[in-house]
C-alpha cells in the first residue's frame, strides 16, 4: 500500500512534529484536534519550525510554502477518510485512546491502517479494542520529531506483515531509520534507557561518585551526549519513576525496582528541570 495522505489525531508536541515530517516529505496531512485553537496552535508551531529551517538555509521559502499547503487541519474525524493511514498522537491516556480508536472505526474504511504513537500503552491491548487488529500498529516517534531519526515500529500480536511493511516504508519516506520491535513494556529504547537512569540513582545513593562525575563517566566512557542524571532531569523524575513502576508491575521482576532515592526526590517534588530542581538545581 502506498501511503500518500496521513491523518493525525492530536496537534500537540508529537502530532505537529509528525505533521511537519510528513509534509516536508511530500505526504499530505489532515491534522485533527479537539478545538480550532489547538489545531491552529499546532499549525503555527509547524510554520515557526519551518521558518527556522528556511533561515538556516536547510529548505527554501518555496519548500516551506509547499509543505504548509499539504497540511489541512480540522476538528472533525470525518476529514480523516481521505488518508490510507491515521496516526493517533493524542494525550497519553488509555480511556481516551480507546474512545478515539472506536470513533475512528466508525468513520474509516476497514482497509485504512491505524497507528498509535503511545509511549507506554500495550499495542496489542489497544488493537483489541479496534475492529482492525491486523491493520493496527505502534509508530513511536521521538521528540523533537523533525530532528530525531528513530521510529520504533511496534508489532502487536495480530499486526499483519502488510501493515508493518507499509508503515515501515512510510517511515523511510519520512527520512527516518525505523526499527521493528515486538510489543512489550517500554518497547526497546525506553526498556534499556530508563533502567539505566534508575541504576544511576542507585549509584548516586551509594555515594560511589558525585552527580557530575556519574554523568561525565557515562558521557566520556559511553559516548552518550548527556549523562543519565541530567537526562532524568530533562525527562522528569516522576516520568522515570512511573515507567519503572510499570516495568515492575508488568514483568514482576525485582531487577526493575525503582531506586529509593528516585522515589524520595519525586516525593519531595524535585521532578527535574520543570520544577527548577531535580538532581541538579536550575
Ligand atoms: P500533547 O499534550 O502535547 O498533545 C496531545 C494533543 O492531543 C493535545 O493537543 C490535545 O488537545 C489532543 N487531544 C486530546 N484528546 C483528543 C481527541 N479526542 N481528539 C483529538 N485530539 C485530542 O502530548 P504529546 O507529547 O504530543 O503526546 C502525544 C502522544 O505521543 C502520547 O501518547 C505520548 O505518550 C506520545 N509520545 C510523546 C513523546 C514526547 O516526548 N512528548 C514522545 C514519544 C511519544
Amino acid at each position: 500500500m502506498d501511503i500518500t495522505t496521513v491523518g493525525i489525531i492530536g496537534a500537540g508536541t508529537m502530532g505537529n512534529g509528525i505533521a511537519q515530517a510528513c509534509a516536508v516529505s511530500g505526504i499530505n496531512v489532515v491534522m485533527v484536534d479537539i478545538s480550532d485553537a489547538a489545531v491552529q496552535k499546532g499549525l503555527a508551531t509547524v510554520s515557526g519550525s519551518l521558518d527556522r529551517l528556511v533561515k538556516k538555509e536547510k529548505i527554501s521559502a518555496a519548500d516551506k510554502d509547499a509543505a504548509m499547503a499539504r497540511i489541512q487541519v480540522s476538528t472533525s474525524y470525518d476529514d480523516l477518510k481521505a488518508g490510507q493511514l491515521v496516526i493517533e498522537a493524542a494525550t497519553e491516556n488509555y480511556d481516551l485512546k480507546v474512545k478515539i480508536l472506536q470513533q475512528l472505526d466508525a468513520v474509516l474504511a476497514p482497509e485504512v491502517l491505524v497507528a498509535t504513537n503511545t509511549s507506554s500503552i500495550s499495542i496489542t491491548k489497544l488493537a483489541a479494542v479496534t475492529k482492525r487488529a491486523e491493520q493496527f500498529i505502534g509508530m513511536h516517534f521521538f521528540n523533537p520529531v523533525p530532528m530525531m531519526a528513530l521510529v520504533e515500529i511496534i508489532r502487536g500480536l495480530q499486526t499483519s506483515d502488510a501493515t508493518h511493511d507499509a508503515v515501515k516504508a512510510l517511515a523511510v519516506k519520512l527520512g527516518k531509520s525505523p526499527i521493528t520491535v515486538k510489543n512489550n513494556p517500554g518497547f526497546v529504547v525506553n526498556r534499556i534507557l530508563v533502567p539505566m537512569i534508575n541504576e544511576a540513582f542507585f549509584v548516586l545513593a551509594e555515594g560511589l561518585a558525585t552527580p557530575e562525575d556519574i554523568d561525565a563517566g557515562m558521557k566520556l566512557g559511553c559516548n552518550q551526549p548527556i549523562g543519565p542524571l541530567a537526562l532524568a532531569d530533562m525527562i522528569g523524575l516522576d516520568v522515570c519513576l512511573a515507567v519503572m513502576d510499570v516495568y515492575i508491575a508488568e514483568f514482576n521482576d525485582s531487577k526493575y525496582r525503582p531506586a529509593p532515592l528516585l522515589k524520595e526526590m519525586v516525593a519531595a517534588g524535585r521532578l527535574g528541570r520543570k520544577t527548577g530542581r531535580g538532581v541538579y538545581q536550575y
